[in-house]
């Protein structure tokens, strides 16, 4: 099939006051008419208005009276079969997302807005990143918030536990972190609006099943049955916490849609999906993927993340399976976030979720991440190695297995200087909202180990992410030994529909494991102060960072310890960070000169806690435990 592919076209409806244009490419299509209507769902359908066709596949229709807020269609005619959608560029729906609104956007900035700006990030590896689900950090009983699991939750900056501790964004600022990563808030399927707002509550997703990339996601709003609504409470959210510091990171899922009967494959049929033999194929192991290789598809793509970045002066954005895009579509998307702000970080998933059509050596994959321009890919190396492998439950790593050798510590200490690619590319984590959260990982893989073991455990893996170049990454309430517990006990990790009780973060871990979440806050201080933590490059790394010998060790067996220092600076600082995964704690040599030790046992933080004695022989370093020195 032939597809003229008019990349500069400038698609989508246009909102001039006495007058709207509309523009869509449907390049098979025998007829295309606008259908306006009253309403975003149900009512009226006023008017039908035909399209005149244009060159390359485009259809054009300009109105000369004012039509905002009514609601249109394109009913597209092919081989004697009408079939209705949405705009494919909409940038406001009606309920459920099928019919697009006639928009002003500028009506949805609130006062302050146009003086909102992204928050600073001078270089990605300053970024600490704190995974959240809308609903998962404002709904539970103990959260403090009066509106719950909205976007205007995040307009409630004071709330508390009923222990008085901060939650919400209190919580985030006391915490230390620097972007929030908000999972889907584009608007999704698998959620009914309508049945949604009748009975609040209900229906749970995670929401990895686009329906409309350009526009939030309905049931976060008030008002799901007013297309200005989620617009405007979502640039709300974002002034909130920009002016609270904190950054706003949007999880896109470009690598496949909800269903592949919607405006899409409707408007071009055969051009926006990857096929085989008819069928659709599924990299994304959701039934279909995205050809983003394909120039209207990647036009779609850039234009979307800028639309997004600019209106909502978003702040990154966060890849699912990054590895169904090509890369070239991502290193466009580069150069234009750039053009806009080249603080805005991208990263993403480095791998696939089924077998994909598109040529591996144009993936977007982890294999490739020399290939991606400043976009960083997932360290799943890391995140295994640390605490065992996320497919098999039992399966222990670094922190919860002292009994194995030499292998997983030589692959930890590649993970922790940043995998030999530039540190800035590569995203620390532990725990994610996929599989197990890192206390029930821990639970199940370190069963005989009791409950102040398993918390020494998890303050071990914080320090191993928190302390390795790259940049570090959480899952929200990480820092509360968050669960996913069902009601017969058993561990979730795939919660993505499961309901409020699985989800919902309990806020009274804050005051019940404070030790742990001011652990973290330490950590995450620590990192801040020390720009050697926060290497960029791969230069940077092979100059700053080398690993401490056995000899050094004394011949400790699982432990890890590096040393960071500039030798280009003559002045700079010295950092000695061990890890011990023992059970017990070593006596290892002690390093030559004056120390300062800032990190030991279960305290972290800025504070020096001892000194070192300068004559000192030996180094204890307490059971399951990270200690850091500074020299000096
Ligand atoms: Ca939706």
């Amino acid at each position: 099939m032939h597809y003229p592919e008019p990349i500069h076209a400038n698609l989508g409806s246009f909102y001039l006051g006495k007058k709207t244009t509309f523009r869509v490419w449907a390049p098979l299509a025998e007829a295309v008419t606008v259908y306006l209507y009253e309403r975003g769902d149900g009512g009226k359908l006023t008017e039908r208005i035909p399209m005149e066709e244009k060159e390359d596949g485009i259809w054009e229709l300009s109105v000369r009276r004012d039509l905002e807020g009514l609601y249109y269609t394109y009913a597209v005619l092919r081989g004697g079969v009408l079939k209705e959608c949405q705009d494919p560029y909409s940038k406001a729906v009606g309920c459920n997302g099928n019919r697009t609104l006639i928009c002003d956007l500028t009506k949805t900035d609130s006062v302050g807005f146009a003086k909102d700006r992204r928050v600073a990030c001078k270089k990605q590896t300053d970024a600490i990143l704190y995974e959240l689900h809308v609903r998962d950090f404002t709904v539970s009983a103990d959260s403090g918030f009066a509106t719950k699991g909205k976007f205007l939750s995040f307009t409630e900056e004071k709330t508390k536990s009923p222990s008085g501790k901060k939650t919400g964004i209190g919580h985030l600022k006391e915490l230390g972190v620097t972007h929030v990563h908000f999972l889907p808030i584009y608007d999704y399927a698998s959620v009914d609006e309508d049945a949604d707002y009748r009975a609040p509550g209900k229906q749970y997703n995670w929401g990895y099943d686009p329906k409309n990339y350009n526009v939030p996601e309905g049931s976060y709003s008030v008002d799901p049955y007013d297309g200005y609504s989620r617009v405007r409470e979502l640039k709300q959210l974002v002034r909130t916490l920009h002016k609270n510091g904190i950054g706003v990171i949007m999880d896109v899922v470009y690598n496949h849609t909800f269903t592949t009967d919607g405006c899409f494959e409707i408007t071009a049929p055969g051009y926006y999906y990857r096929m085989q033999d008819g069928q659709f194929t599924n990299g994304s192991g959701c039934g279909n993927e995205i050809a983003s290789e394909r120039p209207m598809v990647r036009k779609y793509i850039v234009e979307s993340l800028c639309f997004l970045a600019k209106e909502y002066h978003l702040d990154g954005f966060r890849f699912d399976l990054m590895a169904v895009l090509d890369i070239e579509t991502m290193n466009q998307i580069r150069e234009r976030m750039d053009e806009i702000d080249p603080s805005i970080i991208l990263y993403g998933e480095g791998w696939n979720g089924g077998p994909s059509s598109l040529y591996p050596e144009v993936a977007a994959s982890k294999e490739h991440v020399d290939r991606l321009n400043r976009i960083s890919v997932f360290d799943d190396v890391l995140r295994d190695g640390v605490k065992g492998d996320v497919f098999i439950k039992e399966n222990p790593g670094f922190v919860n297995q002292p009994a194995d050798g030499t292998y997983l510590t030589a692959k930890l200490k590649e993970a922790m200087a940043g995998m030999k690619t530039d540190p800035e590319k590569v995203i620390q984590y532990v725990s994610a909202h996929d599989n197990l959260t890192l206390w029930d990982k821990l639970a199940l893989s370190a069963p005989k180990a009791s409950e102040e073991e398993r918390i020494s455990m998890n303050m071990l893996a914080a320090s191993m992410v928190l302390l390795s170049q790259g940049i570090p990454f959480m899952q929200a309430g990480e820092e509360l030994l968050r669960s996913k517990q069902n009601p017969d006990g058993t561990f979730n990790e795939n919660s993505y529909n499961a309901p409020d009780s699985v989800n919902a973060i309990c806020w009274e871990n804050k005051t019940k494991y404070e030790q742990v979440f001011r652990y973290y806050q330490g950590l995450i201080a620590f990192r801040k102060k020390h720009e050697l933590l926060r290497l960029h490059s791969r230069a940077e790394v092979d100059r700053c960072m080398t690993f401490l010998s056995d000899e050094e060790l004394g011949g400790a067996g699982n432990v890890i310890a590096y040393r960071l220092q500039d030798p280009s600076r003559k002045r700079g600082e010295t950092i000695l960070a061990y890890f011990n995964a023992n059970t017990e704690a070593v006596t290892l040599p002690a390093p030559a000169g004056k120390w300062k030790v800032m990190i030991r046992d279960r305290k972290a933080g800025c504070q020096t806690l001892a000194k070192l004695k300068q004559k000192s022989k030996e180094l204890t370093i307490p059971a399951i435990s990270c200690m850091v020195l500074v020299s000096g």
